[in-house]
């Protein structure tokens, strides 16, 4: 059951691919209806770049906002990935496109009279509102690639994320519909106007709406306790003071929200957060935090009755309560808060699976929830293995980290092919681990779960890898309808 909801997951990423290059490859179909007469093979495909970049460019507007469904069927990670894939590939063609010209953008002119600059139109608002956007767009996406080595907070980062690429739609709206060939037409502008209101709806909702939205449903702070160290766990209850319904929130175990403390109505001091509670504890909702920068590290100072909002849930690290396979489950560090909420499921549905844990940690006073998992071995078919990087003398556990030798030494080949795998973590183990088991355990990708803490758009093993081959199958096919495009004069 659990495969065939992963596959139907595939499924409707495929779908979705498909969706993506026909609906990016339009603006060049209205383009082509139009009555033009035909130009050089190079100029036809500076223009279609330029048109196929300014539709992914709005699009990333909405890949880049919170759906929760699609979230809950190919993962919030995916989405991500796919909006930093898709990003490059359009500013390659926005960098490259006013290169191609050779002649004047539709302009019908003795062509010995016209420099390049007058050609581009750089000197007309339409040409310089183009290069303020084309300078801004390298800046917006280089900011984006070199985000972990800028000084910047997060959240100083995602405004100027935001502003930027808002900018960058404006003005390329302007330059796109005043200069463009085939934008002009009162057609492909209508399209082009009403794609942009469009982006800037999702810029808003995403930003103020669901923001808004929330206020209703407020929840407070009910108790903080460290959990380990340098780890809190945050319980929180809905705040049903001022008449709010202190609705139930609707989530799998294993799906993570988005955690903002009062404040300001914007969304950007939010940040995510799993719950590693289960639904069954409502009204309680709890999630488990790691210190780990300017938000993060004074949670454990969270005063009890604190006002706090929730936008989820989102996510796909969630279990098929029908599926009855093995489950082997690696966490690391605090990867083990979204695990701890599948295992609390799994025990609240009295679930019959066989369950193997690997939690490992880098010393003994980082182990999560040792007391409740020992209690968990009495009412759920569970075997814990603790693995710890720098044990303590007499240490009876694992030593070192999760990997094959471990892995092998502890789990029957049949075992490791017939079981289900969930693994949360630190990026590298997330990917170290999942090229173990696809490449050298052979386990069918379907058969593997997973939850990145961290979009980064480098990644390529495991889950990250086949993203990337679906960002590749999709820019193949936009180059396809740019040739067809060029060539069919
Ligand atoms: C789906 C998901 C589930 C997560 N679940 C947990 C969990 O259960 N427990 C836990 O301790 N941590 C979890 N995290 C990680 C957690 O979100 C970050 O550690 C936290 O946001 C860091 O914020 P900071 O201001 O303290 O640190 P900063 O120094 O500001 O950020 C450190 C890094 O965390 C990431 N980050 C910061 N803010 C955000 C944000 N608003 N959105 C996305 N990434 C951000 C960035 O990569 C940043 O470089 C999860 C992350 C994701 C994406």
């Amino acid at each position: 059951m659990s495969q065939r909801i992963i596959r139907s997951g595939v499924g409707l990423g495929a779908g979705l691919l498909l969706a993506y290059v026909a609906l990016m490859l339009m603006p060049l179909l209205l383009a082509g209806m139009q009555d033009r007469a035909p130009r050089p093979v190079r100029d036809e495909l500076a223009s279609g770049m330029a048109l196929v970049a300014f539709a992914m460019l709005l699009a990333e507007f909405v890949l880049s906002g919170r759906h929760k469904g699609l979230s809950g069927r190919i993962g919030m990670d995916s989405i991500m990935r796919f909006h930093q894939f898709m990003a490059h590939v359009l500013l390659a063609f926005i960098l490259i496109h006013p290169f191609l010209y050779s002649l004047p953008m539709g302009v019908v002119a003795p062509l010995g009279d016209l420099d390049r600059e007058t050609w581009l139109q750089l000197t007309t608002w339409p040409g310089i509102t183009g290069l303020i956007a084309w300078l801004a767009l390298f800046i917006v996406v280089l900011m984006a690639a070199v985000r972990d080595q800028l000084s910047w907070s997060y959240e100083a980062w995602r405004i100027s994320h935001a502003v930027g690429a808002l900018l960058v739609a404006v003005l390329g709206w302007h330059h796109t519909v005043w200069a463009g060939r085939y934008s002009g037409e009162p057609l492909l502008a209508g399209v082009w106007t009403i794609a942009l209101a469009i982006a800037v709806i999702a810029l808003i909702h995403v930003h103020w709406v669901t923001p808004l939205l929330q206020r209703r449903r407020p929840y407070r702070v009910a108790a903080v306790r460290q959990e380990a160290d340098r780890t809190w766990t945050v319980d929180l209850e809905p705040d049903t003071d001022g008449g709010h319904s202190g609705a139930r929130l609707e989530y799998k175990a294993g799906q993570f929200a988005w955690f903002k403390v009062g404040g300001p109505l914007g969304r950007i001091t939010e940040h995510p957060f799993s719950m590693s509670s289960a639904p069954a504890q409502w009204p309680l909702v709890s999630f488990t935090i790691k210190e780990a920068g300017d938000f993060t590290d004074r949670i454990g100072q969270l005063p009890e009755g604190t006002q706090v909002y929730l936008d989820g849930p989102y996510g796909n690290f969630t279990l098929d309560a029908d599926d009855n396979r093995p489950l082997i489950m690696l966490a690391g560090g605090v990867g083990m808060a979204p695990v701890m909420s599948l295992l609390r499921g799994l025990r609240d549905a009295g679930s019959k699976r066989r369950i193997i844990l690997f939690q490992a940690n880098r010393h003994e006073g980082q182990i999560l929830y040792a007391g409740e998992l020992s209690d968990m071995a009495n009412s759920l078919d569970l075997r814990v293995h603790q693995v710890l990087q720098e044990p303590p003398e007499g240490w009876s556990g694992e030593r070192g980290f999760i990997d094959r030798r471990l892995l092998e030494s502890t789990l029957p080949e049949d075992l490791r092919q017939a079981a289900q795998w969930a693994v949360c973590g630190p990026p590298a183990m997330i990917d170290a681990l999942e090229t173990l088991l696809l490449r050298d355990f052979r386990v069918h990708r379907s058969g593997i779960l997973s939850e990145h803490f961290h979009y980064r758009f480098g990644d390529r093993a495991g889950k990250a890898g086949h993203f990337l081959r679906a960002a590749l199958a999709a820019t193949v096919g936009l180059l396809l309808g740019l040739i067809l495009f060029a060539l069919r004069g």
